[in-house]
């Protein structure tokens, strides 16, 4: 028994040890709540809530860096990616079923692109995708599987089961020049994307920097 002992009894000097203890594991475990925590806020802030996609700040983040690397595969591209007449699509089956079309848009680029690069949605019905190939060739044709891949989507009404409308969608493609500004490259895109809709949608159209 030492002099502490004997003025406080021993039941009582126990748990005020415990408790210095389990203090120094809760600031722990809150740190690592915090930081989990952190880790989803940053995921959700990037994230567009209806499609899953990455979002427009996301984007505009990612861009300038996409740009700025240089010791790129040999055709690097941001392609513009917008929906055919979706307002109509809208108007005619209203917004749920035009959200429904947005999910599988979203959920096609996701499953194509995600081996050659990388997604986002851009705002409304408008997508895009920054990514590289090999060549012009295996560049086309993943677009063009793409392209072909959203017109085969079968958003159907639920009680008759029949096909609503098919949906189709048109690319611009920007290729990217080394040291090329971002700026300039979605200006290329969109002018590759407007150039698509006016020869007639559901296309391809490339325009180099
Ligand atoms: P175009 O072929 O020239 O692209 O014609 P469009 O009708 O697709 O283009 P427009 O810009 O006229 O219309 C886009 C429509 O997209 C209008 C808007 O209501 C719709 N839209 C934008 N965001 C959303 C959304 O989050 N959900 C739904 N359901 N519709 C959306
Ligand atoms: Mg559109
Ligand atoms: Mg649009």
């Amino acid at each position: 028994m030492n002099a502490i002992s004997n003025l406080i009894p021993i039941s009582i000097i126990i748990p005020v040890y415990n408790a210095e203890s389990s203090i120094g594991a809760l600031v722990d475990q809150l740190i690592t709540e915090l930081k989990q925590e952190l880790v989803r806020s940053r995921s959700k802030a990037e994230k567009d809530p209806l499609t899953g996609l990455y979002n427009r700040g996301k984007f505009d983040e990612d861009i300038t860096r996409f740009c700025q690397t240089n010791d790129l595969a040999e055709v690097a591209v941001l392609t513009m990616v917008d929906i055919d007449h979706f307002k109509q699509f809208n108007d005619t089956f209203g917004h749920q079923k035009g959200d429904q079309v947005l999910r599988a848009v979203s959920a096609k680029l996701l499953k194509h692109v995600s081996s050659v690069g990388q997604a986002y949605r851009y705002g409304g019905e408008e997508f895009c995708f920054t990514a590289q190939f090999a060549s012009i060739s295996d560049m086309t044709n993943f677009t063009q599987q793409l392209r072909q891949a959203v017109t085969k989507l079968q958003i159907k009404d639920p009680n008759s089961n029949k096909v609503l409308s098919q949906v189709t969608a048109s690319f611009g493609i920007a290729i990217k020049a080394k040291n090329s500004n971002p700026e300039q490259l979605i200006e290329k895109a969109d002018k590759a994307l407007y150039l698509a809709k006016e020869h007639g949608r559901n296309r391809i159209e490339i325009v180099e920097e």
